[in-house]
């Protein structure tokens, strides 16, 4: 359980209904056996049983569902289109176009199903903008574009400096890019809405079920807290966990924090600026900047990569209020001077970051009936829904574009062992932090600092 109810959470607990949702008390046995309550566990329940009604699908849950990255995100929806270079580079041309394309297809499709199943999850495709708030950042924000156009997929444009101030509320920013792909969406009624359905739909949920172990074969045998689940297909979706089950991914992602503050409601001040929309807005930072308005008048703002967990461990920070909050003050106030620094909460959550800043799906058993996905990185919101396409394509065993897909293939890369990671991570979180005070203040950045930041933006930027 969290140490902290997360904000969103405690605010879907009041709206959404839901039954009680008991824990695992006797061995039983399922089609398909999905490890984990959040997003892509859900989606993946979901779009098992919207394509095979007929199958028994149980999700086993260690806690509630939703009290992971999925209860405590930004909202912030945002597509793989900025990471297009990224994609090609990994996965090929198609491929990245085909992912870019479902990306964006995905907000849409989030808020159709939203809409057609009654969940209010305050789905707003208003679009995205990614700012520039110094010169250098300036420099490489039409990047994107540039490559979109090139192979005819470009839905972006560059805004003027007088629109982006407009859009995004704020004259620290000083050039944009925006996109009608994008949105935002309340994190918690959208799990819980989720779960609400996943249930009507006959999917049977278990909370404060942990797994703790599997034996593999052709039915697989999931060992839980409470009792046994025998599965002929079992789905790991325990995005930060999972290296804690399974040692072999510890090289594959790394856990950082996201941090995150929301104000009291102040609808009127916010129309003032002009943010009287629910566009995702997010900077060019490395450890991205990332903030929207909530549909009760609050502005949200987050930002990624303050702490670093050695050898992947669940840090009890993690489950607290940001440790961070004078540097999201800091940023609330340059972002937003006319606003009253009028702090509701505060909070931390854990990103699977991946070598890649892509995730990666794949089989962990000879039998290929143990599927899993991870490695969001920070951008999950739209990607966990294209996660349950590939979870619940696996596990029905079909063959098409999902299953084929370079990114079901399991992970690219390595990180270092530790505690060479650990170093390296601090070092190169410090290296960054210094580039971008002192492209923020117009001076030139070290050397060093700019080598050690292509570590980071190795990846693509904007990962939360
Ligand atoms: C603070 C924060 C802000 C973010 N902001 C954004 C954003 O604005 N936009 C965006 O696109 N992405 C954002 N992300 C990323 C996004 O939230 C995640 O990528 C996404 O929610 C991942 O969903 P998931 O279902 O894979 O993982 P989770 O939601 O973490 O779900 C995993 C679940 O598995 C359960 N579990 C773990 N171990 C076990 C076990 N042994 N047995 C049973 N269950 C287990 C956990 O309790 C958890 O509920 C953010 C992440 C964080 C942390």
């Amino acid at each position: 359980m969290s140490l902290i109810q997360p904000f969103w959470f405690e605010q879907a607990l009041k709206s959404v209904e839901l039954p009680e949702i008991a824990k695992l008390n006797k061995n039983i046995s399922a089609d398909v056996c999905i490890v984990g309550g959040g997003y892509t566990g859900l989606w993946t329940a979901i779009k098992i049983k919207q394509q095979a009604p007929e199958q028994r699908v149980v999700l086993i849950e260690k806690g509630v569902c939703g009290q992971g990255a999925s209860g405590r995100n930004g909202g912030c929806m945002l597509t793989f289109a900025t990471k297009f270079q990224s994609l090609i580079r990994f996965f090929g041309l198609a491929e990245a176009i085909r992912l870019v394309q479902a990306s964006e297809q995905a907000v849409d499709d989030i808020a159709s199903f939203c809409q057609h199943n009654h969940i209010d999850a305050e789905v707003k495709v208003d679009g995205c903008i990614y700012t520039a708030t110094n010169q250098p950042q300036a420099r490489s924000l039409t990047q994107p574009i540039d490559l979109l156009s090139q192979h005819g997929i470009n839905n972006w444009q560059q805004l003027s400096t007088e629109q982006v101030i407009k859009q995004s509320g704020s004259s620290a920013n000083l050039a944009g890019i925006a996109s009608h792909a994008g949105g935002s969406v309340h994190p918690g009624k959208l799990v819980l809405g989720l779960v609400k359905h996943a249930l009507s739909i006959g999917i049977e949920i278990f909370q404060h079920t942990e797994y703790q172990d599997i034996q593999y074969g052709e039915l697989a045998i999931i060992k839980t807290n409470a009792a046994k689940i025998i599965a002929k297909k079992v789905v790991f979706a325990i995005n930060a966990w999972m290296g804690k089950h399974f040692k072999r991914f510890n090289r594959h992602i790394t856990l950082v924090s996201s941090d995150m503050l929301i104000t009291q409601p102040m609808p009127e001040l916010l129309e003032d600026i002009g943010l009287v929309h629910g566009k995702a807005i997010a900077d060019s930072r490395i450890f991205v900047h990332y903030y929207r308005t909530t549909q009760d008048g609050r502005l949200m703002l987050g930002k990624g990569g303050n702490m670093f967990a050695f050898n992947n461990r669940m840090l009890p920070a993690f489950e607290q209020p940001s440790q961070y909050r004078p540097m999201l003050e800091q940023a609330f106030t340059r972002f937003f001077p006319t606003l009253p620094n009028a702090v509701e909460r505060t909070w931390t959550g854990a990103s699977d970051r991946s070598t890649t800043g892509l995730p990666f799906f794949g089989s962990l058993s000879a039998d290929n009936n143990v599927f899993y996905g991870l490695g969001y990185s920070g951008n999950g919101v739209v990607q966990s829904f294209l996660g349950g396409d590939i979870l619940s394509s696996m596990a029905l065993s079909l063959d098409n574009a999902w299953t084929q897909s370079p990114m079901a293939k399991g992970p690219l890369g390595r990180f270092p062992p530790e505690p060479i990671r650990y170093l390296g991570a601090n070092l190169v979180k410090h290296s960054v932090l210094r580039k971008e005070r002192a492209e923020d203040q117009g001076r030139s950045s070290l050397w060093l600092d700019r080598q050690m930041s292509k570590f980071a933006a190795a990846a693509g930027k904007a990962d939360k």
